[in-house]
C-alpha cells in the first residue's frame, strides 16, 4: 500500500464510525482536571515517599556534592536516559570524574527503580531495549526482561563506567539559573536525608546540565466521588506495597491477598501485567475498566544462549543494526530481515503515532488518515478475534475489545492477561467508557452497583502534563529554568511552542540539554531515541570543546536564532503526519482529550512545532547523523568566553 493509492480511502467505514462513536463516550469535559492536584491533596501525600529508599545506609556516605561546588557537568535523573548521557559524555572522551548525577531516587533505574510491581517486563524487546548490551557484554535472562533485571542493569551500566559513586540519590532539583558572567548553571537541591535527619538545600554550580527526568513518573489519581471515606487500603502500581500484599519486588508472591477482594482500577499497559498476578493470589479480584487495551500476543521466552552467541548478538554493531532493523519495520519500510519479528513489527499502523516516511501536505489529510486505518484494520480485528478465541464468556469477551486503532494508546502484548477472566475469582467490570461513580467506606460503585474491596490497587498512570504547564522538558521535571536575560523557559513554551535544535537544546539556555521529547524522532524503543540523542549531545559538546582547544571551561554552546527556527520549521513541516491523532479516544496521547480542541490557527502552529519528527525515526537518524558528520555545527554558536 502506498500513501497516494487510490485504493487507500475504502477503510471500513462502519468501523470507523463505532471508533468514532466509542471516542464521544469518553470525552469529558473536564479534561486532564479529571485527575487530582496531588500537590493539594493530604490523602495521597504516600507518593512522595520513596518505599525503597535506605535513609541510613545514605546517610553514612560521604556525600558527592556539598553546597557550593563547581562541576562540569550535572545530570538530572539516573534512568537509563541520564546514565545514557553520562556514558556518551565518557565515551567521547570527557573523564567520569567530571560528572555527577542527581535524582531524587534512592538509586539508579527511573521507571524501573519507581515501578515495581508484580508482572513488570519492558514491552519492547530486551535485545533492543537495554542500552549498551554489547558494551556490557550481558545476555538478558528473557525475550522480555522482567522489572527486577531492568533495574539491575541500570546499576551494571554505572559500576562500569564508573558512576556509581558519582549520584547524589534522594534529592530533587527545583531550579537552575543561568549566571552570564560565570558560565554556569546555578542549580538548586535538596537532599532528602530521611525522616531523621533534616533535609539539606544546596546550590550547584555546573557548566553543563542534562535534564533526563523521564516522561512517566508523576503517579496521577483520579478524583473520585467518596475516596475520602475509603476505609480499605490503596496504593498506586507506582509504589507498589508489598505490605498489603505479601511478597517483595523480587519475589511475587502475594500470600497476603488470598483472603483479599481486590479492585484494581485502569487498564493500561500497566494492569495488563499486574492484573495476572493479582488473579493468581486475591481471594476475589475486581478490574474496573473504562477503555480497554488492544491486547496481541506475547511471545514470551527464556532466551536461548546458542541463538544469542551465533545469532544474536554474534557481530560487532549488532544492537544498532537490531535496533535499526526494527526502527524499519516499524515505521513499514523493512530494511532486510525482520529481526525482533513481534508484535511490534506487525502492527503497521502504528507509525500514525511516530512518524512514518513522506511528508504530508495538509490537502492530503483526510487520504493519510484513511490510509492509516486501512493499515490499522487487519490487526486491530486479529486482536478483536483473538479476545474472543480466548475468553471463554462472550459477554466478557466483548467488552474487553478496543475500539481504537493502534496509534491513540500504547499497544500492549501479553500471554496470560486475557486468560486471567476465565478464572472464576476474577471479574471485569467495564463502566462503558464512564469510569468508576465513586467510593464508599468498603466498595467502589461502577454501573449503579457496589463492589466490594479490601485493597484496591491503582493503575491509573501518569501526569504528563500539569495543568496549565507549558510542556516544556524542564516543566515535567518541576524544575523553574532561567535562561540568559532572565527568560523562563515556561514563558517562551507558553508563548512561541517548543523551540529547540534537533530537540535538545533552545537558544537562551546555552548548555542545558535533554532528549526531547518535542521536536525529536521518535520510535516504540524508547531507549533508541535516549541513546541516539545523548549520543548527539555527546558529539556536539566534544566537538565544541575541541574547537576552543584547551580553554574549555567558560565554553557555552546554545543554538542561535535562526538555527531554532529553522529547526522548528523542518517539524512544522512533517506535522501533518500526526493529524490522525486528533481523532482519538481520550488518553494522555491527547491530553485526554484537550489537545483536539485546539482551533485557533496560531494554536495549531504552536503545537505543531512541539510535535515528534513526523517523517519517522529512520529519516530522522539519518538526518541526525549527517549533521553530525559534516562536522559544522550549523545552527549552534559556540563561544570561548575565555
Ligand atoms: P525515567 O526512567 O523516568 O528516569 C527519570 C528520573 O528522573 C527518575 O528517576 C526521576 O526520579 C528523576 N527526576 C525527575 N524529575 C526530577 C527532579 N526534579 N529532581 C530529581 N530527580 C528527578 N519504554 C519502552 O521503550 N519499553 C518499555 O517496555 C517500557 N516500559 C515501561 C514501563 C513502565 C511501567 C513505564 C512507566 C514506562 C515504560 N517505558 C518503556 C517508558 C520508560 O519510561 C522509558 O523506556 C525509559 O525508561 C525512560 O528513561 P528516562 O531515564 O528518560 O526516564
Ligand atoms: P495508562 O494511562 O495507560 O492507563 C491508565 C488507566 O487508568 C486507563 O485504563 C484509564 O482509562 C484508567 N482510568 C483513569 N481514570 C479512571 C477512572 N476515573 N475510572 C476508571 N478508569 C480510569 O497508564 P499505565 O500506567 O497503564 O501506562 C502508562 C504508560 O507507561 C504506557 O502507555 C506505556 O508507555 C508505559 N508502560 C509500559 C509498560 C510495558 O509494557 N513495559 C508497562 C506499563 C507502562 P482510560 O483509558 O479510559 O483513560
Amino acid at each position: 500500500m502506498e500513501i497516494g493509492d487510490p485504493g487507500v480511502a475504502v477503510a471500513d467505514p462502519a468501523i470507523r464510525q463505532k471508533y468514532t462513536e466509542e471516542r464521544n463516550k469518553r470525552l469529558r469535559p473536564e479534561g486532564i482536571s479529571q485527575f487530582l492536584k496531588l500537590a493539594d491533596s493530604t490523602q495521597f501525600k504516600y507518593l512522595d515517599d520513596d518505599p525503597w529508599v535506605d535513609h541510613a545506609a545514605f546517610n553514612a556516605k560521604t556525600p558527592v556534592l556539598r553546597d557550593g561546588d563547581d562541576i562540569k557537568f550535572l545530570v538530572l535523573g539516573a534512568g537509563y536516559g541520564g546514565l545514557l548521557f553520562a556514558v556518551h559524555l565518557i565515551e567521547a572522551g570527557f573523564n567520569a570524574a567530571d560528572i555527577r548525577i542527581v535524582d531524587v531516587a534512592g538509586g539508579f533505574g527511573g521507571t524501573w527503580y519507581w515501578n515495581r510491581y508484580p508482572g513488570l517486563m519492558c514491552d519492547v524487546e530486551s535485545y533492543i531495549y537495554m542500552p549498551l548490551l554489547e558494551e556490557t557484554g550481558y545476555m538478558p535472562r528473557h525475550k522480555y526482561a522482567y522489572g527486577p533485571e531492568l533495574r539491575a542493569h541500570a546499576d551494571r551500566i554505572a559500576e562500569k563506567w564508573g558512576l556509581a559513586d558519582k549520584a547524589l540519590f534522594r534529592t530533587v532539583c527545583h531550579g537552575s539559573r543561568w549566571d552570564d558572567a560565570a558560565k554556569r548553571w546555578l542549580v538548586r537541591l535538596t537532599e532528602n536525608r530521611g525522616p531523621a535527619e533534616p533535609k539539606k538545600e544546596m546550590t550547584i554550580n555546573a557548566q553543563y546540565v542534562f535534564v533526563a527526568s523521564g516522561t512517566l513518573n508523576a503517579p496521577q489519581i483520579p478524583r473520585l466521588p467518596g475516596f475520602d471515606q475509603f476505609k480499605g487500603q490503596h496504593f498506586h502500581t507506582a509504589r507498589w506495597n508489598y505490605d498489603i500484599t505479601g511478597g517483595t519486588d523480587t519475589d511475587w508472591t502475594l500470600d497476603k491477598l488470598k483472603d483479599k477482594r481486590v479492585g484494581i482500577i485502569g487498564t493500561g499497559a500497566t494492569a495488563v501485567q499486574a492484573v495476572p498476578e493479582l488473579a493468581k493470589w486475591a481471594k476475589h479480584l475486581y478490574v474496573f475498566q473504562r477503555t480497554p487495551s488492544s491486547v496481541d500476543v506475547r511471545g514470551q521466552r527464556p532466551t536461548d544462549p546458542d541463538e544469542w552467541a551465533n545469532k544474536i548478538a554474534a557481530a560487532k554493531g549488532w544492537q544498532r543494526s537490531r535496533s535499526e532493523n526494527f526502527n524499519s519495520w516499524l515505521v513499514n519500510s523493512p530494511n532486510g530481515e525482520d529481526l525482533v519479528n513481534d508484535g511490534w513489527c506487525h502492527a503497521p499502523s502504528y507509525f500514525g503515532l511516530i512518524g512514518g516516511p513522506g511528508i504530508i501536505a495538509p490537502e492530503k489529510i483526510p487520504e493519510h488518515i484513511a490510509m492509516l486505518h486501512t493499515y490499522d484494520l487487519e490487526r486491530a480485528e486479529k486482536i478483536r478475534a483473538r479476545t474472543t478465541g480466548v475468553v471463554k464468556d462472550p459477554e466478557t469477551a466483548d467488552k474487553l475489545k478496543h475500539w481504537y486503532p493502534a496509534w491513540c494508546k500504547r499497544p500492549t502484548f501479553h500471554d496470560d492477561y486475557l486468560p486471567a477472566f476465565n478464572l472464576l475469582n476474577v471479574t471485569l467490570v467495564d463502566t462503558d467508557g464512564k469510569g468508576l461513580e465513586g467510593l464508599t467506606a468498603d466498595a467502589v460503585v461502577a454501573n449503579g452497583t457496589s463492589y466490594p474491596v479490601d485493597v484496591l490497587v491503582l493503575s491509573t498512570g501518569f501526569a504528563l502534563f500539569v495543568e496549565d504547564g507549558s510542556g516544556s522538558p524542564v516543566q515535567r521535571a518541576g524544575v523553574k529554568v532561567i535562561g540568559r536575560n532572565g527568560l523562563d523557559m515556561d514563558d517562551k513554551w507558553t508563548r512561541e511552542g517548543a523551540g529547540t535544535l534537533h530537540g535538545v537544546v533552545s537558544h537562551s539556555f546555552p548548555n542545558l540539554f535533554y532528549p526531547g521529547p518535542s521536536q525529536i524522532g521518535v520510535t516504540a524503543n524508547f531507549t533508541y531515541t535516549l541513546a541516539l540523542m545523548a549520543s548527539h549531545v555527546a558529539t556536539i559538546l566534544a566537538e565544541a570543546e575541541r574547537r576552543v582547544g584547551g580553554q574549555t571551561n567558560r565554553v557555552t554552546v546554545e543554538p542561535t536564532k535562526a538555527g531554532e527556527d529553522a529547526w522548528g520549521m523542518e517539524i512544522l513541516k512533517r506535522a501533518s503526519w500526526f493529524a490522525a491523532i486528533r481523532g482519538c479516544t481520550p488518553g494522555y496521547i491527547t491530553k485526554e482529550g484537550e489537545s483536539n480542541k485546539v482551533a485557533d490557527m496560531a494554536e495549531q502552529i504552536k503545537a505543531g512545532r512541539g510535535a515528534p519528527w513526523g517523517e519517522g525515526i529512520v529519516k530522522f537518524t539519518e538526518v541526525i547523523r549527517a549533521w553530525e558528520a559534516e562536522g559544522e555545527l550549523s545552527g549552534l554558536q559556540v563561544e570561548a568566553n575565555v
